[in-house]
């Protein structure tokens, strides 16, 4: 990256909403709408001349909790407009979206940096719009499926706070999670449920006045949002270090080039022209509307972060693992309620179930191993009943056989913690390595890995480390 420019990054995220239906009809939206081409289709949302739209309840409903989840204002008034411009998958020849009275007004979201600060990244407004058909080109034709004009988005646009790719990686994380854990949207990226343009620009380093912004459009994966940026950044900075400009233009990011290409320039940019949508009358809310949305809450991702850093002492990684998703959320805490300490249950969950997970590119809902199945584990470790590493074998055990946990305790034998036992083994691991015995008792506490490996392998793993620590601590004082 550079020294002597400082990135500055604002993100627009596109958002489909979970609703059954269109944003202004009754045709089916979301996964009712894995249709076949133009199947999904009416006068209203194929732009039939005197068609007319009416505004889908469910759609506003998830917008107004969504701002409800950002931090927002939720106005309640906004308006609905035409943004007007020719495009071949476009039926009516504009676009229905809010234009400066958007539905949800401020905000913001909280992420950490990368020295781990917690950061506000602030939130302009988000607005609810319709989404354009898509374009298919085979061969010298060009297909069109409207099954998606229509289908209700909300656009959520930040304000130019981030100044890394990691940031706006980090930010994009908690904005997908908040409208999953909301049930906004299913937020699915590979389904463009959610899809993300940035705007980037570059100034000194201690400037205070922004340069010229690029926009990169469409980007569909969190990756793709990461490396586009880390491109521009060192396109920009090479431009200016050359004593270039930077031109105002669109850019798309070109994944097999490993690169950004111009779209169109400034000079080419569309024109935009937005009417009052005359069909629709402005949507007003009731103060009792909100209230109500707002009563039907459930506690988010940061409240609930905040709870697990105070109630079980995590840190703010580890909390947030446990919260990157409800699924996640539920399953931690169906461990702790099954008597799993927390700190073990965080570490058995970020590493080896969600390790195992996602190899496997499961959810962690398809889990073979149930959160009272790890309690169990945690407790039998924690009892002094099995060794770690016991508990590692029973855990991949359960999760081959799909056998419960309680099942496989039973028949593994137990710790062994006789310490006439121990002795012995440790006596003779200790004539088996002078050297390490020799090192250890010279003050070289980390030699006595090689004794306790030793015994651990003439245990079979079962020695009870505890114990055996104590002993060879005895023996070579
Ligand atoms: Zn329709």
């Amino acid at each position: 990256m550079t020294k002597d420019f400082q990135s500055v990054i604002g993100l627009e995220i596109h958002v489909q909403l979970a609703s059954a239906s269109k944003m202004f009809c009754a045709c089916p939206s979301g996964a009712k709408a894995a249709l076949p081409p133009n199947a999904a289709l009416c006068p209203v949302c194929a732009g039939h001349p005197g068609a007319l739209p009416v505004t889908n309840a469910q759609a506003v409903r998830l917008a107004v909790k969504a701002g409800l989840g950002l931090n927002a204002q939720i106005n309640r008034t906004s308006v609905f407009a035409r943004k007007n411009y020719f495009y071949p998958d476009l039926p009516k020849g504009y676009q229905i979206t809010q234009d400066d009275k958007p539905i949800c007004q401020g905000g913001y979201i909280e992420v950490q940096t990368e020295d781990g600060q917690s950061k506000k990244i602030n939130i302009t407004r988000a607005h609810l719009e319709e989404d354009a058909g898509k374009s298919m080109h085979e061969g010298a034709a060009s297909l069109v499926d409207l099954n998606r004009a229509g289908v209700p988005l909300l656009e959520i646009v930040s304000e130019p706070d981030m100044r890394s790719a990691a940031e706006a990686y980090n930010y994009l994380t908690g904005l997908k999670s908040i409208m999953q854990w909301l049930e906004v949207s299913n937020a699915d990226m590979e389904k463009g449920e959610l899809r993300v343009d940035v705007n980037l620009s570059l100034m000194p380093k201690g400037a205070a006045e922004f340069g010229t912004k690029v926009e990169i459009k469409n980007l569909n994966s969190f990756k793709a949002v990461k490396d586009a940026i880390n491109y521009e950044i060192t396109r920009q900075s090479g431009v200016l270090k050359e004593g270039g400009i930077i031109l105002q233009e669109t850019r798309l990011w070109n994944e097999d080039k490993n690169a950004t290409e111009v779209m169109r320039s400034k000079e080419t940019a569309r024109e935009y022209r937005y009417f009052p949508e005359q069909d629709l009358p402005p949507l007003v809310l009731s103060a009792e509307f909100i209230e109500e949305v707002k009563a039907a809450l459930p506690p988010l991702p940061a409240q609930k972060r905040a709870q697990y850093a105070r109630d079980y002492n995590l840190s703010a990684y580890d909390a947030g693992v446990m919260t990157l998703n409800k699924d996640i959320c539920a399953y931690f805490e169906a461990a702790l309620k099954a008597g799993a300490q927390p700190k073990a249950a965080v570490n058995w969950i970020a590493t080896d179930i969600l390790g195992k997970l996602n190899a496997e590119n499961k959810e962690i809902t398809q889990s073979p191993l149930p959160p009272q199945g790890l309690a169990a584990l945690i407790k039998a470790v924690e009892s002094g009943k099995i060794s770690t590493k016991i508990a590692k074998e029973v855990f991949t055990n359960a999760w081959q056989s799909g056998k419960s946990v309680e099942e496989l305790l039973k028949n593994t034998g137990g710790q062994i913690s006789d310490e006439g036992q121990l002795e012995a083994w440790a006596k003779e691991a200790i004539a088996d390595n002078p050297k390490a015995a020799a090192e250890f008792k010279a003050g070289n506490a980390k030699a006595i890995g090689a004794l306790v490996g030793n015994v651990m392998k003439k245990s079979q793993g079962k020695a009870n480390p505890a114990v055996l620590n104590k002993i060879i601590n005895k023996l070579l004082a």
